[in-house]
């Protein structure tokens, strides 16, 4: 066993993976978020837990164990993402751990989507996903490293009844690669997940039929869970996916094979 596998090893079974990093999550009010900053936490790091709705975020902040912090945060406003991110490094010295999950869907078919379901997905899912990474990759440049995670969807490569949303994810996807290009000299890494159909208020919402046709698509057999995407970005924000970047990853139990 090389000296780094069994460092890995040890602080994977001792729940020290991310011993001492400061995160970002946003959406950690409910949802895939609220399942990465579980994790996070119970993997040793301080979460900064980020949501439009400041009590969910607070009421998810409180119960971590190290317990973390809850702001209030609309990713889709530059100047809230400044300070969220300055506010972290002021308090804590240090921001290691990015996860972009905030997210929202307004679907339509394109011929009946309004200019108002556009932009609002475009401005969360998107500009978001920028102002927040533009924000962060300034001190991870000057620290010299870094993790952002990307949460974007298996929908970026075309839906129906979602083309704000598949053109946001996709952008995400376009955003992410170049992050990874510009920030690999300062050792920031910068991957962008795709879930497939995870149980959370987003789906739940979907009328029955279309549901069953989306599991029936599942090869695993099953919806995923918050966890199963939240085990993912905890390695990838961890030292041992070092090497690591640009990647884009499917976690949808085979829902595109
Ligand atoms: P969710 O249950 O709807 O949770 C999303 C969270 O983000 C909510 O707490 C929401 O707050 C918050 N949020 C919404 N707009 C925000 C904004 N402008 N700024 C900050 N926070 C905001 O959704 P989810 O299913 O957990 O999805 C999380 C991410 O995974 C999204 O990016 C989504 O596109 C992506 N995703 C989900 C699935 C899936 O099957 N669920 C699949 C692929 C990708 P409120 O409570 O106020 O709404």
């Amino acid at each position: 066993m090389t000296p780094t596998f069994r460092v890995g090893l040890r602080a994977l079974l001792s729940g020290d993976l991310l011993k001492d990093k400061v995160a970002i999550v946003t959406g950690a009010g409910r949802g895939i978020g609220e399942g990465i900053a579980r994790k996070l936490a119970q993997d040793g790091a301080i979460v900064i837990c980020a949501d439009v709705n400041e009590t969910d975020a607070t009421a998810v902040a409180s119960s971590l164990r190290p317990a973390g912090i809850g702001v209030r945060l609309d990713v889709s406003n530059a100047s809230e993402c400044d300070a969220v991110v300055k506010d972290a490094h002021d308090r804590y010295g240090r921001l290691d751990i990015l996860v972009n999950n905030a997210g929202i869907n307004r679907d339509a078919m394109l011929h009946k989507m309004s200019d108002d379901q556009w932009h609002q997905v475009i401005a969360v899912d998107l500009t978001g996903v920028f102002f927040m990474t533009r924000a962060a990759s300034r001190i991870m440049r000057t620290a010299g490293s870094g993790r952002i995670v990307n949460i974007s969807s298996a929908s970026w490569m075309g839906n129906i009844g979602q083309a704000n949303y598949a053109a946001a994810k996709a952008g995400v996807v376009g955003l992410s690669r170049t992050a990874a290009k510009e920030l690999a000299r300062s050792q920031v890494t910068v991957n962008a997940l795709c879930p497939g159909f995870i149980d959370t208020t987003m789906t739940r919402g979907i009328p029955d039929a279309i549901r069953e046709q989306q599991l029936a698509k599942i090869p695993l057999g099953r919806a995923g869970q918050p966890a199963d995407v939240a085990a993912v970005v905890a390695f990838l924000a961890s030292d041992e996916a070092g090497y690591i970047t640009g990647e884009v990853i499917n976690v949808g139990g085979g829902y595109i094979l």
